[in-house]
């Protein structure tokens, strides 16, 4: 019977999987970038009751290679452009795998002082890094917080909205605003918060929420006897990367009384470089913030931030003390409980592959990423742009190009069938409206001038 790996067993173990892993990142490049599985056909090779006798090491990394990898989709291609980039990096690897090996709680200060006191310094540093509010740092009014996703920290935040606003109205008649292109975790925070309505606002030419249609909508919805709560503004919205008027939406959640909060997932990474910052101004006028260094930043899935301009409402929504959980770190110093930031009690160490991929690459080589990238993109829509055959579908202001095919919709799609259906590149078509178009999203860690170039060989060959 096997009830331990010893520290010996584990240290040729480990080695053996470091080897695994550093020959995936070698051969990745030369890989299909989608598999070729059926549903079920992963499943179907897994026995289907656990093993009562323990197997070996060796049979369980033989069918890494036999099970797992026919059914991996290879996001750490260079020739992934699909969706977003979640991006991961030697560094955050192994900060995942100390963390998996300290097994930390930090749900108070005091069941891991370090998690929460590295947590409070990373994201710290992280407001100075993207020129955010300086209130935002934990030394003023408000505050940094790692969650596992971008819905997590929007979901948060319509929930205190929600708890500000409880003797005001019932959750029923309460109102929040997003763009009609928004992330569909703001409808989905609102089902879970029990807020009666999530409004979409129309659009403008570029997709960024038109404030004058926000603002009669909320008027409109005053004179009807509801209550707007809040509104969602993003930065870089997930079909096209569009940016919302963060200002003018600043103006009116300030005239009404609400709740604003901004979501650049995948674009806050950009914000470490200055020359895009122009996007995002008048946020000391913003309630919270959220994005998502697992997208392009190069740490790991998961670890999403999210900074609240006051961390008062926050944590007078989320907080419960049952006995089990009281301790005596209040009274010595000034500590921060993280459980009281988010829904779940238990937390684990995610800022330690934070902290490092900050301190391997530096500031220096996450702006040169996101340069390299948007330089790439830009060259790419120049070339979509002096081909006939394509027209760009939207403005580009980061590393994601959309395009349509001149000949209609049809041709559109089944130009992104072919790409995709030739497992060489990743894509991703999508739909506004009745309008198809493909998005090419260049942010892979490791793509490069090379992989755009095959890229736009194969859109040549198959349109
Ligand atoms: N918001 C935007 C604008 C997004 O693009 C995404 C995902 O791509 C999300 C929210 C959701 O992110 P997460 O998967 O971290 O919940």
């Amino acid at each position: 019977m096997q009830r331990h790996m010893t520290p010996e067993e584990f240290r040729e173990h480990g080695y053996s999987v470091i080897d695994w892993i550093t020959r995936y990142m070698e051969e990745v490049e030369g890989m299909d970038v989608l598999p070729v599985v059926s549903p079920g056909d992963i499943g179907n090779m897994l026995p289907d009751t656990a093993p009562e006798s323990g197997e070996t090491f060796g049979q369980l990394l033989g069918d890494l290679d036999r099970i797992v990898m026919p059914g991996v989709t290879h996001w750490q291609s260079p020739n992934w452009f699909a969706y977003f980039p979640a991006n991961v990096s030697g560094v955050s690897i192994l900060a995942e795998l100390v963390s998996a090996a300290l097994g930390q709680q930090g749900m108070l200060w005091s069941t891991s002082p370090a998690t929460t006191e590295i947590e409070l310094k990373v994201l710290d540093w992280l407001v100075d890094l993207m020129d955010l509010p300086q209130g935002w740092k934990s030394s003023g009014a408000g505050g940094g917080v790692i969650q596992m996703s971008a819905s997590d920290s929007t979901h948060t935040v319509l929930v205190v909205a929600r708890h500000q606003n409880r003797f005001r109205a019932s959750a029923t008649d309460m109102v929040v605003y997003v763009s009609d292109q928004a992330h569909s975790s703001i409808e989905k925070g609102c089902t879970i918060a029990g807020i009666g309505h999530c409004v979409k606002v129309d659009v403008d030419d570029a997709f960024a929420l038109d404030p004058a249609a926000l603002r009669s909508l909320i008027q409109q919805h005053i004179a009807e006897g509801l209550t707007p709560i809040a509104v969602v503004s993003a930065i870089g919205t997930t079909a096209t990367t569009a940016v919302d008027p963060v200002e003018a939406i600043a103006d009116i959640a300030q005239e009404f009384d609400l709740w604003h909060h901004v979501d650049a997932a995948y674009a806050g990474t950009a914000m470490v470089c200055e020359e895009f910052r122009f996007h995002q101004p008048a946020l000391e006028r913003v309630d919270s913030y959220t994005f998502n260094p697992h997208k392009w930043m190069m740490v790991n899935f998961d670890c999403n931030v999210l900074w609240v301009a006051d961390r008062a409402p926050l944590i007078d929504t989320m907080s419960i003390l049952p006995a089990i959980l009281s301790n005596t770190a209040p009274d010595v110093g000034d500590v921060v409980d993280y459980r009281d930031w988010h829904v779940p009690l238990g937390r684990r160490f995610r800022a330690l592959k934070l902290w490092w991929v900050l301190r391997y690459f530096g500031a220096e080589g996450i702006r040169g990423l996101v340069r390299d990238h948007v330089a790439l993109a830009d060259s790419f829509a120049e070339w979509i742009e002096s081909d006939d055959r394509f027209e760009l579908f939207a403005p580009h202001p980061f590393g994601l190009v959309c395009f349509t095919h001149v000949d209609g919709d049809e041709a559109t799609r089944a130009l992104a069938d072919a790409l995709n259906a030739t497992r060489q590149v990743a894509i991703t078509p999508s739909v506004i409206g009745t309008t198809s178009f493909i998005r090419i999203a260049i942010g892979q860690t490791n793509t490069e001038e090379v992989h755009v170039e095959a890229l736009k060989t194969l859109i040549d060959k198959l349109s």
